[in-house]
């Protein structure tokens, strides 16, 4: 992962410090030397996320933070205070500035890039997220808030911790954001306990009965679990185990004895992401859904069947084509005037699945729009595709439909024109529009009926 990375300090060696560090691992690096220049840099240039020193002559470090997160184009930009000292009060000042996570100096390399590359990641998927719903024009009228700004509560944890006393005070900690907190004393016991309501796992690297790693290597080999956040919790002796978990996949880390602020901060920032990360795999499910269905009846729409068709002209080199069938109900327009357009609904909606029901698995049927639909068969005969438009026809003649709300039940039946396309004349327009003389045909020979055209006597479109 490569990201733009502002360094702001006043003394010169830790910036080209910081900065050989980061460009040693392919990150772009910007800087500035005192506060003002790091606000003039983070709005011009819109970093994705910066380093800010803390003890700075003229404006310092939380100032700097506050004007950031008062700005709103860097408002989404994240933070991480750079501190001299390991003072708790400080860090505590830098998160009520609006910081979003802390270093000590002298910076080590597992804690930088950590914690770079977490809050970096997070960053992204908050871009994403916003682009996709200004995209979709929705973002304003977003009712289940805004995950980018809310505040986290109500999380679920899963904490794997050996020792009882340790435990107990971290889920003291917790308390402000958990909703709750299931504590696992041992690595199996985790293994049970963990579910998909789990958002986050907080997991002590030291435990006698297995080690953790092999936890965070399975967890994310597996497809359910490959997103869940994982912070480590180590001790000072295991800083190479840590390098290895961060390397497997963890999220971020905290080194014992825990600062209860520190804690928060980075449950908080995990819990954020991961929220962020669901919805944005929600939204695009939704809209996928929503732009490739037809809400009535489930089936696919227009759009999603000439897709289809085009996918399956690409692919025909190797294989022998398609046949197509549109089919129609007959005199539906009755139907609504006389039973009312929701029974007209529930005749479209049984209709669909009938149908669905009389394909092979590799068929293909949508809607078309109004009470036209279509059945794609790949690789299929014009006999072959004569008897399955058959078999539908029966389908829907000889059984008659219940209308839901009268408990009705109304004899329905349907005209289907069929063809087959034609490697070598035809486009997806001229098939369907065979398809659609043959159904027309028809519809004038009585209804109820199948009917296929020779390509000869298929309309002739004029070359354009
Ligand atoms: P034909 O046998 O020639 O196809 O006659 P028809 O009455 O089926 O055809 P026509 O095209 O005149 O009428 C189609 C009707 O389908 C009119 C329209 O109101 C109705 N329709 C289209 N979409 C829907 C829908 O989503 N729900 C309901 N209930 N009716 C729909
Ligand atoms: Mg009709
Ligand atoms: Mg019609």
């Amino acid at each position: 992962m490569t990201a733009r990375v502002l360094v702001v300090d006043d003394v010169d060696l830790n910036v080209k410090l910081l900065e050989a560090k980061l460009t040693s691992e392919y990150f772009e690096v910007l800087t500035a030397n005192n506060g003002p220049s790091a606000l003039t840099v983070a709005d011009t240039e819109l970093p994705d996320i910066i380093l800010l020193d803390v003890m700075m002559p003229r404006m310092d470090g939380f100032e700097v933070c506050r004007r950031l997160k008062e700005n709103e184009r860097t408002v989404d930009i994240p933070v991480v205070m750079v501190t001299a000292l390991s003072d708790a009060a400080d860090r505590l000042r830098g998160l009520e500035a609006g910081a979003d996570d802390f270093l000590t100096k002298p910076v080590n390399d597992i804690a930088l890039f950590a914690r770079v590359r977490s809050l970096v990641r997070l960053k992204r998927m908050m871009d994403e997220l916003r682009l996709r719903e200004e995209v979709c024009g929705r973002f304003s009228a977003s009712e289940d808030g805004d995950p980018t700004t809310d505040e986290v509560t109500a999380a679920r944890i899963l904490l794997i911790e050996e020792q009882g006393f340790a435990a107990s005070r971290i889920i003291d900690t917790l308390a402000p954001v958990a909703a709750m907190v299931r504590r696992a004393a041992s690595c199996n016991e985790a293994q049970d306990m963990l579910d998909d309501t789990i958002e986050l796992v907080i997991a002590s690297l030291s435990m006698s009965d297995s080690d953790p790693l092999r936890l965070v290597a399975q967890w994310r080999a597996n497809e359910n679990s490959r997103r869940l956040p994982i912070l480590l919790i180590a001790d000072d002796s295991d800083l190479p185990r840590l390098a290895k978990g961060l390397d497997l996949g963890a999220d971020d880390y905290l080194v014992r004895p825990i600062d209860r602020n520190e804690l928060l901060a980075r449950v908080r920032t995990q819990i954020r992401r991961r929220r962020l990360q669901e919805r944005l795999r929600q939204n695009y499910r939704r809209s996928l859904s929503l732009a490739l269905t037809d809400e009535l009846t489930g089936l696919y729409n227009r759009r999603y069947v000439f897709a289809h068709m085009n996918e399956l002209i690409a692919r025909a080199a190797e294989s022998s084509g398609f046949a197509v069938a549109i089919f129609d109900i007959d005199h539906f327009k009755q139907v609504n005037d006389r039973y009312g357009h929701p029974a007209g609904d529930d005749v479209l909606r049984e209709l669909a699945a009938r149908a669905e029901r009389q394909v092979r698995s590799v068929d293909l049927v949508g809607r078309m729009g109004g009470e036209e639909f279509v059945v794609v068969m790949p690789e299929t005969s014009l006999p072959n595709a004569m008897a399955v438009a058959e078999r539908l026809r029966a389908a829907v003649a000889d059984e008659a439909f219940l209308v839901a709300e009268s408990g009705q039940k109304l004899p329905v039946t349907v005209s289907i024109g069929v063809a087959i396309m034609d490697q070598q004349q035809d486009t997806i327009d001229s098939v369907l529009k065979r398809a659609d003389d043959a159904l027309y045909a028809a519809k004038n020979g009585g209804r109820n009926q199948v009917i296929t055209l020779p390509v000869a006597q298929g309309f002739i479109e004029p070359l354009p």
